[in-house]
């Protein structure tokens, strides 16, 4: 549940931000740990690997307290489709890994150091996000945790 106050001042001039391919944020880290799919990210991936929805599933996929998420390794701590520090399915890979780091929880000047700054080195680097995007980025995260929300309420 998102706890954060947002506050999108700090990004009404943009921020600069370029993903450094440094795999950190696909690895397992504190309470950000699991990459949560809704049903369409679950359609999107198994499309991208020429399996049914529920063959992706079955192989891919593990629900905790009615949320899907992808399976974790015991002992590994990376994403199942990180090969060599790069997303093996990024064309289709899940919403909360195309949104961030612009995702709601963090979206506050506080969380933002904490958790963004302070952990991802693509903040300050390439060219500047515009407010707009970022702000559709947010949007987008949150629909999508609400349809997660949904989803965990089904059998
Ligand atoms: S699906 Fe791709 S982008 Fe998302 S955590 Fe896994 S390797 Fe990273």
């Amino acid at each position: 549940m998102l706890k954060t106050k947002i506050d999108l001042k700090l990004f009404e001039k943009g921020i600069k931000f370029e993903c450094q391919g440094s795999g950190k944020c696909c690895t397992s880290h504190g309470e950000f740990g699991f990459v949560f799919l809704t049903l369409s990210d679950r359609k999107r991936m198994a499309k991208h690997l020429e399996l049914t929805t529920s063959q992706f599933t079955k192989r891919f996929c593990q629900r905790t307290n009615g949320f899907w998420h992808l399976i974790e390794t015991p002992n590994n701590p990376d994403c199942h489709f990180l090969k060599n520090k790069k997303c093996s399915i990024y064309e289709a890979r899940p919403t909360q890994c195309r949104t961030w780091p612009f995702w709601p929880e963090v979206m506050s000047a506080k969380a933002w150091k904490k958790e963004v700054v302070n952990f991802c080195p693509g903040v300050g680097k390439g060219s500047l996000i515009k407010f707009e995007k970022i702000n559709k980025d947010m949007q987008e995260q949150i629909a999508s945790e609400q349809e997660l929300a949904r989803e965990a309420q089904e059998i």
